[in-house]
């Protein structure tokens, strides 16, 4: 698990842990589905994550948003990134008029006819990300609460469908999931797989012990803790005179290990 500017960026095995250790202060009924379309699979190669997140969120910014669409993002492979500057209890921008009481979920890739082939990790990432969400909102999983773009009009009104004429977008795609972006194809395949993620969960789960989930949530709480942006601990300021080197850092806010380094930095005589 990295934070690295607006993004934590994490392996699918991290979700759970770090997604049990959350606090959500608003009522959250739906899980949105989108396929970002840009970027995609192409504009993926060999191209950094968080470098792919931050220009997700210029764009959006470009928009006049006031941060990134998204709550979560799910990487081709398997990693899971959440925006920090739409955390979980910020309301969405992902559907125009229906994003009270939802989250916003990325995809990223071009899932219409003709592009991208989602990979078996994505889709692994994708269903354990909705049904651990599933377990943590008590969301049941159904076509009326995990819900397509595609099922809204422009204006957000609610079809339940993908309708060609109505609907404002295709997302999260024509070929979504290998089946399509109507109700029957999520109901033959996606809502499907998010079920059957939600009783392996339910079963026991990636069959570890309590003892050992409960080591691993703490271990996920202990990086989280430790990659949180802080002002200059008490120590800096007594040593350096002040908080951002006398109005050398614009915005100093920097983990603990981060503050730990500029020091030594700058305790290293230069010549
Ligand atoms: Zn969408």
């Amino acid at each position: 698990m990295i934070t690295k500017g607006n993004f934590i960026l994490m392996e699918t095995s991290e979700f759970r842990p770090w997604l049990t250790n959350q606090k959500i202060t608003r009522s959250i009924t739906k899980l949105q589905v989108h396929h970002t379309w840009l970027p995609n699979y192409s504009t993926r190669l060999n191209q950094d994550h968080f470098k792919c997140l931050e220009g997700i969120r210029n764009s959006h910014l470009a928009n006049g948003w006031s941060g990134t669409g998204q709550n979560i993002t799910v990487f081709e492979d398997g990693k899971i990134a959440i925006s920090l500057d739409r955390d979980l209890n910020k309301v969405p921008a992902g559907i125009s008029g229906a994003n009270t009481g939802a989250l916003c979920i990325e995809i990223i890739g071009n899932f219409d006819i003709g592009g991208d082939t989602i990979t078996s990790a994505q889709k692994q990432a994708v269903t354990h990300v909705y049904a651990c969400l599933s377990d943590k909102l008590n969301i049941t999983i159904n076509t009326d609460n995990i819900v397509y773009h595609a099922w809204y009009t422009p204006s957000g009104s609610f079809l339940g469908d993908y309708d060609k004429n109505k609907s404002s977008k295709t997302c999260p795609g024509t070929n979504f999931w290998g089946d399509g972006n109507t109700k029957a194809a999520a109901n033959k395949g996606f809502i499907k797989a998010l079920k059957d993620e939600y009783e392996r969960l339910k079963n026991g789960g990636d069959e570890v012990t309590k003892a050992e989930f409960e080591a691993l949530e703490k271990r996920v709480a202990a990086i989280e803790e430790a990659n949180k942006l802080i002002t200059a601990p008490k120590w800096f300021v007594d040593e350096f005179g002040s908080a951002d080197l006398k109005g050398k850092i614009k915005d100093p806010k920097l983990t603990f290990e981060g503050w730990r380094t500029l020091a030594i930095d700058l305790r290293v005589p230069k010549n």
